[in-house]
């Protein structure tokens, strides 16, 4: 095998540990600003294996991705969603056209990598990074990939390496998640069921997905990501036990087969307010940059990663690469997503705290759209309010959306 160690630059500028969406849309950004940009990605394999539901919505395509939704990676348009409470009441989302897409991560992330190395970066996979020290206004690391290993100088990091984040850490942010915090999913990717259609699915209730939610998200030929995720301290049993009995309770689910496990852990808790420090910019997963409603972080770690190599160049042009001048990642972060996200997550707030008996009667006052609304962060949650108030015992819960 080459050496591909050898031939990378001693001195980059920026540095982008983990290669999944945070770290392309990051790489990408700083090449196209005409900065000398190294990604590293220390699986085999970018975007495998998988960690995902696979869905990303309109929105996030075009807006945060900034891409066409077009080429190998979409296997399945999704044209709306039916979302189901405990007692099977569904409330439909239906659109004439695609108002999202499933892809196949490991084709998608590995298309996001490439455009990045389109752009100018210099990306290597089966490379781990390590070992970050600072040194005279720099921070030296050391890259290993097999039995190679090689130190490179960076300007700046921007650490994308994902919900387990040991580099930010490392040099000294504190990015523990509380376990209320962490969605533990697990996921089964099945084929040979029956009707996949093109919408996605959700399904919710205390005994069904505690602190969650069940989804079904179609891939096409009768394949789809049926997935759970699930918070301490409502479940009382494991994540997949709980996606094993749903699956057996449901007709066309319980004889198609597995073709795929995954699981992983979401960080739903809000993200960091202080993702930055010397030389250090946090993005995506590791930042806790995800959608706390639904656990969505693609397009939200695509979209950080920009805004990084944004803030990177400014601190290039004025030689400052302390944490008071990279503060500006935050705000930038803050003023274009943060606000949404933090209205988000007080919407979860108060749904999580709802018996299936409250939801079961919500679900009789709520369309699709405003379930749009709500995962958006948009007027919805005072529409929310408002119905709550109508419920004597909600009414505590209904003062804090409104
Ligand atoms: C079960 C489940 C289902 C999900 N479903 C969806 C969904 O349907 N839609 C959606 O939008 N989001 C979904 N998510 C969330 C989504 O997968 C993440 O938010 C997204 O991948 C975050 O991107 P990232 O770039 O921050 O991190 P990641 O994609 O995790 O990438 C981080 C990368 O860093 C690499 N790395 C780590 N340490 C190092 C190191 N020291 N050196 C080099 N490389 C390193 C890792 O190998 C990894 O590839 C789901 C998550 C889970 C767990």
């Amino acid at each position: 095998m080459i050496d591909m160690l050898s031939n990378l630059p001693d001195e980059v500028d920026v540095l982008v540990v983990g290669m999944g969406p945070g770290g392309s849309g990051a790489a990408k950004r700083c090449a196209e600003l005409g900065l000398r940009v190294i990604g590293v990605e220390k699986r085999a394999e970018i975007g495998a294996p998988k960690r995902c539901g696979e869905a990303i919505s309109r929105h996030g395509m075009t807006e945060r991705i900034g891409i066409e939704p077009k080429g190998p990676w979409i296997v399945q348009e999704v044209h709306g969603a039916i979302v189901y409470a405990p007692n099977g009441t569904s409330i439909k989302v239906d659109y004439d056209g695609p108002e999202g897409w499933v892809v196949e991560r490991k084709v998608f992330d590995k298309h996001l990598a490439s455009l990045a190395a389109e752009a100018g970066a210099r990306v290597i996979a089966k490379t781990e990074a390590s070992g970050f020290r600072r040194e005279n206004g720099r921070v030296k690391v050391t890259l290993k990939s097999g039995n190679e290993s090689k130190e490179v100088t960076s300007k700046i990091i921007i650490a994308a390496d994902g919900v387990e984040s040991k580099v930010a850490r490392e040099m000294g942010i504190n990015t523990f998640n509380k376990l209320p915090d962490i969605c533990a999913g697990v996921q089964y990717e099945m084929a040979g069921i029956k009707h996949t259609g093109n919408m996605i699915e959700f399904f919710f209730g205390n005994d069904t997905a505690p602190g969650g939610y069940i989804w079904i998200f179609p891939k096409g030929r009768g394949v789809a990501n049926v997935g759970i995720g699930i918070r301490k301290p409502w479940a009382k049993k494991t994540a997949l036990e709980y996606l094993d009995d749903f699956v057996q309770s449901r007709p066309e689910l319980k004889d198609a087969s597995i073709i795929e496990v995954n699981s992983g852990g979401v960080p739903v808790g809000g993200f960091l307010t202080d993702a930055v420090d010397d030389n250090l910019i946090v993005v995506g997963d590791a930042a806790h940059h995800v959608n706390p409603i639904h656990g969505g972080g693609i397009p939200e770690a695509y979209m950080a990663g920009r805004l990084a190599a944004e803030t990177a160049s400014e601190a290039l042009k004025a030689r400052d690469f302390s944490k008071g001048f990279l503060k500006r990642y935050d705000k930038a972060w803050n003023d274009q997503r943060g606000t949404r996200l933090k209205k988000i997550l007080k919407l979860r707030e108060v749904i999580e705290t709802m018996s299936d008996d409250d939801l079961n009667w919500l679900a009789e006052y709520l369309k699709g759209d405003d379930l749009v609304e709500f995962s958006r962060g948009g007027s919805g949650l005072v529409k929310l309010g408002k119905i709550l108030m109508k419920k004597p015992r909600l009414i505590k819960l209904a003062r804090k959306l409104l």
